[in-house]
């Protein structure tokens, strides 16, 4: 997902036998009758993530071919469809809520589709990524948090889904929450980090992460929840990044055809 939603405390219980309800859908028929195609919420687990999508339609307004990856789609949906988040399911659907869609310039509407498209590479090529992430970046992905901490906080990414909890040199875990469990949404979320070590949430990146990810400059990827997000966000705007992660990024694409 592009902004925000790629950006929780996670103490308490991890609702395994969760089932989502359908979120209200659109009274639109036609929208209705599309939106029954798509793949239900499966990533959204917790109260808190339904509370955060309380009102959130994704009727299907419009749908166009991608021009870049073959076989995707480009839905344009309701307006509140995942609070106005562009974002994918499965290997061929991009999503972006009308509004988001309709007031942005056409250079960020192609940056958007730049950084989804690589969701939907991602998920074609789900073992080559896992081994670029587990052997370039120090990253494993997992369906389940480490024992220690729980799953009700964490936001609900359908770009991250299932593997959603990122683990850095088999230590930190990057968990990104709800600021809110009053008012939970999907735009006010921070990234902490667990150190499964000594067992405690940090108050900032470690070092060698930031050697690792953030440029000279002291800029770090905006999404750095998970892997799949922030290689996402590199290739988005590829020349800019100049980080050692991004330069590794660069070949994994290139020697992929990507
Ligand atoms: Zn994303």
């Amino acid at each position: 997902m592009l902004v925000g939603l790629c950006t929780i405390v996670a103490i308490g219980l991890w609702y395994k036998d969760w089932k989502p309800e359908p979120f209200h859908v659109s009274h639109n028929l036609f929208a209705t009758a599309v939106a029954a195609e798509v793949e239900p919420l499966t990533w959204v687990k917790s109260t808190l993530d339904k509370s955060a999508r309380l009102g959130n339609t994704c009727g299907v307004v419009e749908t166009f071919p991608d021009t870049e990856v073959p076989g995707a789609i480009v839905e344009i949906v309701d307006s509140s469809c995942e609070s106005g988040l562009p974002h994918t399911t499965g290997k061929d659907r991009i999503r972006i809520p009308k509004a988001t869609w309709e007031n942005n310039s056409s250079d960020w509407r192609a940056a958007v589709l730049r950084h989804e498209r690589i969701h939907l590479l991602q998920r074609r090529q789900e073992s080559q990524w896992r081994e670029f992430y587990k052997k370039e970046w120090q990253y494993t992905t997992h369906a389940e948090p480490p024992p220690e901490i729980s799953g009700e906080h964490i936001r609900a990414n359908p770009d991250t889904f299932p593997e959603r909890w990122a683990c850095w040199r088999n230590r930190y875990w990057f968990v990104p929450v709800y600021q809110s469990t009053e008012a939970p949404t999907l735009r006010n979320t921070t990234t902490r980090i667990w150190d499964s070590q000594q067992k405690v949430w940090l108050d900032q990146t470690p070092y060698e992460w930031r050697v690792q990810f953030c440029t000279e400059g002291g800029q770090c990827p905006y999404q750095s929840e998970h892997p799949a997000e922030m290689s996402a966000e590199y290739a988005t705007d590829m020349s800019r990044w100049t980080t050692p992660a991004a330069m590794s990024l660069r070949r994994f694409l290139e020697q992929n055809n990507l």
